[in-house]
């Protein structure tokens, strides 16, 4: 993806051995990373034998009923792992409530491994022998070199990269400013789609669409086509969120916190709801990526708000920074450090969708009902669809624009004895 959208020189990789913390009972303690899975000091022993027994097998059977995160992980792994390894988690990734999100929708592969094993060591086992045999696909060598492991990327310049990579090299087919008005069918039967754009309202008629847009503006959008749709995806929750880019000067930082660079040394840390810290979580960024800051600086991007703190968005930007410093002040900066410099502050007011207990019935349920209703060439999308993180909607493109192939292809298509017409007029429609 990264060399279709000509960006691949400009990838950047975190270090998979970066070490990621927890703060638990005032000290920020690093979680495990394999070797050190018998010396780390988040968990208890207690905690940590408990979590080896359930994850062979010694522990309650599963229900029959869908389970939310906080009961898988307190039953297969115990109450230490859960509080103090996924309670944390579920902000960081989902700003949401483990004791909402559905284990199945949030963390399916996982929630797959109890139900393929018995327990999650025997599912893993019985994945790792299942695994097709035969030479693993092969890495585009126009990639750069990836470090050993599983680690995080981006781009030089950050995420934007991507999209901006795109829009040029689709420049043909893109347009960009376009904004979904309404979608209706005319009266030949063809799907409309009005739009407003820069150049004023624009109408296209199109045999298939993928919609892509968060579920609250696709329910706008879908009211009049199916109200069952609508209702649907209006349900699913979206907390608010915003993102606080700050830095420090190195100084600022506390002696014990530091690499012999005199940086933060990791990736990031994230803070369990009942250690009296209102920041979700901080990540690293200048020590994760280069060329993040200047020399001499910390750059630290930090989460505020979600479910357990929705009134982020009544706070000011002035509030929530200052309660980010101060929580800083707390875990990570020496009690003189000077006031943060506000590199960047965006709120996010409907940042997340949660996958909460039966997210994947009701999105299912809103695409057949969108069918049901004379609509079964609009296919849903996006992040409420693929599952939240970027690589999840990458790898769901890929799929979506094979679906929409095939049901292309297999509809009429119109009398053309030219295929490359017909895939171009089905897949763009035509602007009136
Ligand atoms: C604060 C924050 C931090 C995150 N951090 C990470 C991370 O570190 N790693 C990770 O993997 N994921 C992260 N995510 C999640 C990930 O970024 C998103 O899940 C993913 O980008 C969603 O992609 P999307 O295309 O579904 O939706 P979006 O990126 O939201 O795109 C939807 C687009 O639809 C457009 N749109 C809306 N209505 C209309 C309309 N009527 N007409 C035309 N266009 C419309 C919007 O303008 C928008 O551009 C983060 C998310 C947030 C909010």
């Amino acid at each position: 993806m990264q060399v279709e959208a000509g960006i691949e020189k400009k990838l950047v990789f975190g270090d998979p051995k970066a070490p990621r913390f927890v703060w638990w009972q005032n000290k920020l303690r690093p979680t495990p990373s394999g070797p050190d899975a018998l010396t780390f000091d988040l968990l208890s022993i207690g905690g940590k034998l408990r979590a080896a027994f359930g994850a062979v097998g010694l522990k309650p059977k599963a229900p029959g009923n869908e389970e939310t995160v906080e009961q898988f992980v307190r039953r297969n792994l115990g109450d230490e792992v859960f509080e103090r390894l996924i309670e944390p988690f579920c902000s960081g990734v989902y700003a949401g409530s483990p004791n909402k999100l559905s284990m199945k929708a949030a963390f399916g592969k996982i929630q797959g491994l109890e139900q393929a094993g018995g327990s999650l060591v025997g599912g893993a086992i019985s994945m790792m022998r299942n695994k097709p045999k035969g030479p693993k696909p092969e890495r585009d060598p126009r990639l750069p070199e990836k470090p050993k492991g599983q680690t995080v990327g981006s781009f030089t310049g950050g995420l934007q990269a991507l999209p901006d990579g795109m829009a040029k090299r689709l420049s043909k087919y893109i347009r960009k400013q376009w904004v979904l008005r309404e979608l209706r069918r005319d009266s030949e039967g063809v799907l409309e789609l009005h739009y407003d754009t820069p150049k004023g309202a624009r109408r296209l008629r199109t045999r298939s669409m993928s919609l892509t847009i968060p579920a609250h503006a696709a329910a706008d959008l879908l009211r009049s086509a199916s109200p069952e749709t609508c209702e649907a995806l209006r349900s699913i929750d979206y907390p608010p969120v915003a993102a606080v880019a700050v830095s420090y000067p190195l100084s600022a930082i506390r002696e014990d916190r530091k690499d012999a660079a005199g940086k933060l040394p990791g990736f990031g840390q994230l803070h369990p709801r009942s250690q009296g810290i209102t920041t979700l979580g901080t990540i690293y960024s200048s020590s994760l990526f280069p060329g993040r800051c200047p020399e001499g600086q910390q750059l630290l991007l930090n989460y505020f708000g979600g479910t357990t703190n929705r009134k982020v968005q009544d706070m000011s930007p002035e509030d929530v920074v200052a309660q980010v410093d101060k929580d800083l002040k707390q875990m990570l900066l020496k009690a003189d450090a000077p006031a943060p410099h506000v590199v960047g502050y965006r709120l996010w007011p409907k940042a997340i969708p949660q996958f909460n207990v039966g997210h994947l019935e009701l999105v299912q349920g809103a695409q057949d009902d969108l069918k049901s209703a004379g609509f079964p060439e609009v296919f849903l999308g996006g992040n409420y669809m693929a599952g939240v993180a970027l690589g999840k909607c990458v790898e769901y493109g890929y799929t979506e624009a094979a679906r929409l192939s095939d049901f292309l292809s297999q509809s009429a298509i119109g009398n053309t004895n030219s295929p490359e017409k017909a895939q171009d007029e089905a897949f763009y429609g035509s602007v009136v």
